[in-house]
């Protein structure tokens, strides 16, 4: 479908499945055949990096961030609507996505009395290029449903190559010095936003900086958690 189509079909028929874009009735938020195609994460999950225990990769790793969870695997219709969140950033996509994290941090954090909602920053020419940062919407999305504040306290200072070029190993070295802090974090609990966990070397290095100006403690959630290939662990 060429944009223009896109655009006027929006404006006519502005309720879509956020997975798979379909066109839905008002009341609607997903369509039946997301609903069953969706791939959830089912509990019981691992304590740190969400996945469902067979998933899991984590072994002995250490990270500073306390624990990630997500409500899909970056698979099928879930990995369309990240792609159709970061391509077209669409409010209803990053909506339906916050619903779903939302309903995932009420689960497995309640009770955690969170500060605020940050989300991982993009470089000023990343946020330039694409006009907007889908972590940013996801999150701000997201504490509008859970009632929390959003804040900025993050920023991007260092251009990255794209992290699916880069071997896990590199990934890690690859983003040292690479965030820094622009808000006051001492003492806060947060809860910090990002579109896809992989390897979580991103949130580790956003968790790390966040610790360094005195955060209490981070807690991750993705809208999706990518299934590592063995090169990748
Ligand atoms: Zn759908
Ligand atoms: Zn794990």
């Amino acid at each position: 479908m060429s944009r223009l189509t896109e655009a006027i079909r929006r404006v006519f028929f502005p309720h879509h499945c956020y997975l798979c874009n379909e066109v839905l009735y008002p009341h609607q938020r997903v369509c039946v055949d997301c609903m069953h195609k969706a791939p959830y994460i089912y509990p019981p999950i691992c304590q740190r990096c969400g996945r469902s225990k067979d998933d899991c990769y984590c072994g002995k790793r250490q990270r500073a961030f306390e624990r990630c969870i997500s409500p899909f695997y970056h698979q099928g219709v879930a990995q369309q609507g990240i792609y159709t969140l970061k391509s077209a950033g669409y409010r209803v996509t990053a909506e339906g996505f916050a619903a779903e994290m939302a309903e995932v941090v009420r689960r497995e954090y309640g009770g955690i009395p969170f500060d605020f909602v940050t989300a991982v920053p993009l470089h000023k020419r990343e946020r330039g290029e694409r006009g907007f940062n889908q972590a940013e919407k996801l999150g701000q999305a997201m504490a509008k449903r859970l009632g929390l504040p959003y804040a900025t306290v993050l920023t991007k200072i260092t251009l990255t190559a794209p992290q699916k070029s880069l071997k896990a190993v590199e990934r890690s070295g690859n983003l040292l010095g690479v965030f820094d802090v622009c808000g006051d974090v001492s003492g806060k609990t947060v809860l910090l936003v990002d579109d896809v966990i992989t390897t979580g070397a991103t949130l580790d290095e956003c968790a790390k900086m966040l610790k360094i100006f005195g955060a209490e403690a981070v807690y991750g959630v993705t809208a999706a958690a990518a299934v590592l290939s063995n090169e990748e662990k």
